[in-house]
């Protein structure tokens, strides 16, 4: 249980303040800054670049701090422009984890796993199976695959139970503890990313599907709303690459990244817009899948930092959802075929993978991508096209290697879906990695103690990484990369387990299991109905920091 939080403490005390606006304001060099820090890191050698960009950093670093927009949102800016961390020092030719050391095998769309649930939830419903038939007479494709993996299917079995039980809880009086997180769920969910009365943004091939009982094949689809019987002829890749990052800022992005389009990360048989859910696709390519734009937008911190009753995916899916219809459609504008991919099943491909190529962020243990400006707190959307775009490279900045050490996220997963492994030793489709234990995760996601299971996050909750933008964050992003003993991270690490008490893993589990409903940090004013409401007394405890 949280007891005190002697960081933000430190942070926070305007004593602190006041000292180092002095140092600011009467040297413009920021030496006294910089000078703590070459005491620090000239010592170890190769860092004359830090000691420049520190310097830069730190005045930057500090008045950001000092904001109040810093505590308000993710970003002074819409856009996230403030975030910007300069990635051209550290591009490399491949990103750490995706050296194949096998045969590169492509995902299957039942290594989804909510595709897997979908189907066995829908054989459910119309009555076809249920589990008294046994796993034997589990049709199908998602048959053959538990077949193949029983462990999973055991795991499965168990969350639809929680799942259930959730649900009961929920009408027994859970609505009332979560009231608020629920209407703030709803409103992004159903308000932005699944709109009951048809109408969404993007627009789906599936709908159109649905509609006109015609396929709406990508030849077809990506091309529907080009207008010009030629498209814009743009004077140089680069002028190509710039408008459109700019575009896909403006649209409500925080980071982009463009790299050509990879076949190896696109799921066989699943093509939205094709009969049977796309399962007969097979392993086709459309030829015009050229290039891909890919983006992200963090969640909003204070609830994230809550997470499981008080965070809600939906907050950034709804708007990386936005940003992917709003660009799909300005470049069917410009005469180029586009095709969204977007949160929760709109995907034909994998996200990560083209994050790490296009240099967005790195691997890390949670299985996740870490991006420099905001951690695992990304949410991910792409656009497909046949632009050609001058492309991006990837990064090295050492999150792999901090989460070498870290294991953060494994120490507080409530469900032991983190790996623990010193390093990455699993072979996953031709790349060695850490492996997250969807099935277990998933397991915890339906017992998510809010209406309809809201899932958990608290991975990416205690993440160092995922850390809002104060000074001393934008500091550390700037010096931890360029410290090549590893020193720096050492001690951000240490800092980071020795002042911050939170709950253990367990202990976010639901009260039916055993748990106490703990969040990671205790949750924002607004999303405690005792808070704001007359009739609701407060019979809980919220077991986090404050
Ligand atoms: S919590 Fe630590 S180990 Fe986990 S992803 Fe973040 S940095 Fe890596
Ligand atoms: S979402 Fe929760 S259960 Fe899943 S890996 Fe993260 S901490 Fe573990």
């Amino acid at each position: 249980m949280a007891e005190k939080n002697e960081a933000m403490d430190i942070i926070t005390d305007p004593k602190n303040y006041t000292k180092l606006d002095q140092e600011v304001n009467d040297d413009p060099s920021v030496d006294d800054c910089a000078n703590l820090s070459r005491r620090n890191f000239l010592k170890v050698g190769g860092v004359a670049a830090a000691a420049a960009t520190l310097a830069g950093a730190g005045a930057a670093g500090f008045k950001i701090g000092r904001s109040d927009d810093a505590y308000t949102g993710y970003g002074r800016t819409y856009q996230g422009g403030d975030m910007f961390f300069n990635r051209e020092p550290f591009r490399v030719k491949t990103a750490a984890m995706m050296e194949p050391v096998g045969k590169v095998e492509r995902p299957d769309r039942y290594d989804f796993i909510f595709d897997r649930l979908k189907e066995v939830v829908g054989l459910l419903q119309k009555g076809e199976w249920n589990p008294g038939m046994g796993l034997e007479k589990l049709p199908g494709k998602v048959g053959e695959y538990y077949r193949k993996y029983p462990e999973k299917y055991r795991i499965m079995l168990d969350s639809l139970e929680k799942r259930a039980k959730s649900r009961e809880d929920w009408e027994k009086g859970k609505h009332e503890r979560y009231t608020l997180p629920a209407a703030y769920t709803e409103a992004l969910a159903h308000g932005g990313m699944y709109n009951r009365y048809g109408s969404t943004v993007p627009e789906e091939p599936d709908d159109a599907y649905k509609e006109t009982g015609e396929p709406q094949p990508p030849e077809k689809w990506d091309y529907r709303h080009v207008k010009r019987e030629k498209p814009m002829e743009f004077k140089s890749p680069k002028h190509a690459t710039d408008l459109i990052k700019r575009m896909a800022h403006l649209f409500g992005t925080s980071i982009v990244g463009i790299g050509k389009f990879d076949p190896r990360f696109m799921f066989t048989n699943k093509m939205r817009g094709m009969p049977n859910g796309g399962a007969d696709w097979g392993d086709k390519v459309p030829e015009h899948w050229k290039s891909i734009i890919v983006f992200g937008v963090p969640m909003y911190w204070d609830q994230t930092y809550s997470a499981i009753g008080y965070c809600t995916s939906y907050d950034a899916y709804f708007r990386s959802r936005i940003t992917a219809g709003l660009l799909e459609r300005f470049i069917n504008e410009l005469g180029y075929p586009a095709r969204a991919q977007f949160p929760g099943y709109h995907y034909e491909i994998m996200m990560e993978p083209y994050m790490l190529t296009t240099g967005l962020g790195e691997y890390s243990r949670s299985g996740m991508v870490m991006v420099p400006e905001l951690g695992c707190n990304v949410r991910p959307a792409a656009v497909v096209t046949n632009i050609d775009f001058e492309y991006d490279e990837p990064i090295s900045v050492k999150m792999s290697e901090f989460c070498m050490k870290c294991k953060i996220c494994a120490e507080t997963c409530p469900s032991g879906a983190i790996s623990f492994e010193d390093e990455p030793t699993t072979v996953v489709r031709g790349f060695k990695r850490w492996l997250l234990d969807d099935e277990k995760c998933y397991s915890q996601w339906a017992a998510g103690h809010t209406v309809d299971a809201l899932g958990c996050r608290v991975c990416i909750g205690v993440c160092p990484y995922s850390r809002k933008n104060t000074w001393i964050h934008t500091l550390s992003r700037e010096i931890e990369p360029r410290d090549p003993t590893g020193l720096v991270a050492s001690g951000l690490l240490a800092m980071q387990k020795n002042f911050f008490k939170y709950p253990k893993g367990e202990d976010f589990q639901a009260d039916w299991l055993g748990g106490k409903e703990a969040v990671y940090h205790n949750p924002p004013w607004y999303l405690r109905a005792e808070e704001v409401f007359k009739d609701i007394e407060k019979t809980w405890e919220y077991h986090g920091m404050d």
